[in-house]
């Protein structure tokens, strides 16, 4: 078996802590390798290497640090394939969607080439007699990112490239369950010029996390993951006078009204419901036809769609999607199955007892679709995060608005609909952060910003765009006066601009 490192200092390091986390390969259920779990000692090693090496990184002109990411650009895209191979064998999702997981991260790599110009300040000359007044974004100093499983090249690089563009120092704690990866990019990194100690990745768990958010060098925290998770960093990082930014959980809703082109509503479920098994927090796992009518038409174009789904290893180049990743996740889904029928929601497709030949032992789900789902059912409350997706009748467009806006999650939400007054409405009035219009998984691109709202997010900037570059910096503003020939006499009130 493989034992997987940290990477300290332009190293691979070997864990001290004697705790290690199994990584699984999830289509065959076998353990393939394990991850160290570090300590605090661990965590302290890479921040007094951050806290050494950050000064001189910031120091560099913007566009000598940009250069590194044109290169880090190339070596991602020469590197897709295999870097595709390892994550989709510790993930389970396919290799098509692996490669999409990388080119959303590479994506905010090629995003932060123009630091120079997103890290331009303000300037005002004149602001009064003699008097300029400028600001300028200056590094927080060492930033830390603690990620989920789901997405382990794009959330890191979402992370870290603004991160390092910006001036700063990163640590990034991966999910213990597919770490090759993260990894995978640290030596990349420092292939592209990257100076040692700039990316470094400590593997670990609650013991990592918890060094993190009390460590006092540690000026800045992006966490993706589960909402209690979330919060608690959100919590536990703030009360050390940190800025964080926590993303958490989501169940997400996709609006088909009477008038939608039903054949493309039903194939956008498919694709958004059951892609990478469900675990995805924009996936939609909630359908809310609007009429009896639509609901039933719905229904009947989603059912052979889901019973003719492949599912299988990522190995098959047939699959749609593949095991869930551990087997705790499989048992959570089927015991949540097992709690929508006992609440009296209809199970039209039945995924529960798929098994793929030769791979019996896989944590393989099949995909299900609950009809006559009502808000008060756990099934509807709780994210589910695999292949299952309910639907829930509404009578009218704002009987259908109300059940995302009173959702405890506000992460995405698609409406389908021909109707441009509905559509214009729908996206002025819904209490939540990303938005698709006939499109079902609204991921902003990496020059717009991703956040959800409610409790599928706490802090108040969000991951790429210009929040990133808000996020990773801190503002200064310097009122400078150069006065010719005037004599002041002392000025006891304060300065206003008569
Ligand atoms: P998770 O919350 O179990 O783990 C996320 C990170 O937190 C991991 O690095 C893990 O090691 C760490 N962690 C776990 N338990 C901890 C504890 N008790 N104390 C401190 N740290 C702990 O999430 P996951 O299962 O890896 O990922 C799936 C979740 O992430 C889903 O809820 C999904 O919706 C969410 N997610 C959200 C977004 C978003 O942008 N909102 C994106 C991707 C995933």
């Amino acid at each position: 078996m493989l034992d997987l490192t940290h990477y300290i200092n332009g190293d691979h390091q070997q864990g001290e802590s004697g705790r290690f986390a199994d990584v699984f390969n999830p289509a065959t259920g076998e353990v393939e390798k394990r991850t160290p779990l570090a300590t605090v000692a661990e965590m302290d090693k890479a921040v007094a290497v951050a806290k050494a090496a950050q000064p001189a990184w910031a120091a560099q002109n913007p566009q000598k640090r940009a250069r590194v990411f044109m290169k880090m650009a190339m070596l991602l895209e020469e590197h897709k394939p295999a870097m595709a191979e390892a994550l989709s064998r510790e993930h389970g999702k396919t290799i098509e969607d692996s490669l999409g997981d990388i080119q959303r991260g590479l994506e905010v790599v090629e995003f932060v080439m123009g630091a120079p110009h997103l890290l331009k300040g303000e300037f005002t000359e004149g602001a009064g007699p003699g008097i300029d007044m400028y600001s300028m974004r200056q590094p927080v100093g060492i930033g830390a990112g603690i990620t989920p499983f789901n997405f382990p090249a794009m959330i890191p690089l979402w992370m870290a490239a603004p991160a390092i563009a910006c001036g700063n120092a990163f640590i990034l704690k991966p999910s213990e369950r597919d770490p090759s990866v993260p990894l995978r990019i640290a030596e990349l990194f420092e292939e592209a010029g990257l100076p040692k100690g700039i990316f470094q990745v400590v593997q670990g768990d609650k013991e990592a996390v918890d060094a993190i958010c009390a460590h006092p060098d540690i000026g800045a925290i992006s966490f993706v993951g589960s909402t209690p998770i979330a919060q608690y960093v959100y919590q536990t990082a703030t009360a050390h006078g940190k800025r964080a930014q926590c993303f958490g959980g989501a169940k997400n809703h996709m609006i088909i009204m009477p008038d939608a082109d039903l054949d493309q509503a039903a194939d956008a479920l498919i694709g958004a419901g059951y892609g990478s098994a469900g675990e995805r927090c924009m996936a939609i796992s909630v359908a809310v036809p609007v009429g009896r009518e639509t609901g039933d038409k719905l229904i009947e174009k989603l059912k052979p769609r889901i019973e003719e789904l492949h599912v299988g290893p990522y190995t098959d180049e047939k699959a749609d999607f593949g095991p869930v990743v551990t087997k705790a996740a499989q048992e959570k889904i089927l015991g949540l199955i097992e709690t929508g029928v006992s609440e009296g929601a209809k199970l039209v497709v039945d995924g529960r007892g798929f098994s793929h030949q030769g791979y019996e032992n896989g944590f393989f789900v099949g995909g299900c679709l609950f009809d006559d789902v009502t808000p008060d059912m756990d099934i509807y409350k709780t994210e589910i995060f695999g292949p299952v997706l309910s639907v829930v009748r509404a009578n009218t467009y704002e009987e259908a608005l109300d059940l995302p806006m009173k959702h405890e999650y506000g992460n995405g939400v698609a409406i389908y609909t021909r109707d441009g007054d509905a559509a214009r409405d729908f996206a002025s009035r819904i209490n939540i952060g990303m938005v698709g219009i006939n499109v079902p998984i609204p991921v902003p691109l990496a020059y717009h910003s991703f956040g959800g709202w409610k409790s599928s997010s706490f802090g108040d900037l969000n991951q790429h765009g210009t929040d990133s570059i808000k996020f990773w910096t801190r503002t200064k503003t310097i009122t400078s006066r150069w006065p010719s020939g005037v004599k002041d006499g002392a000025e006891f009130s304060i300065p206003v601009m008569n």
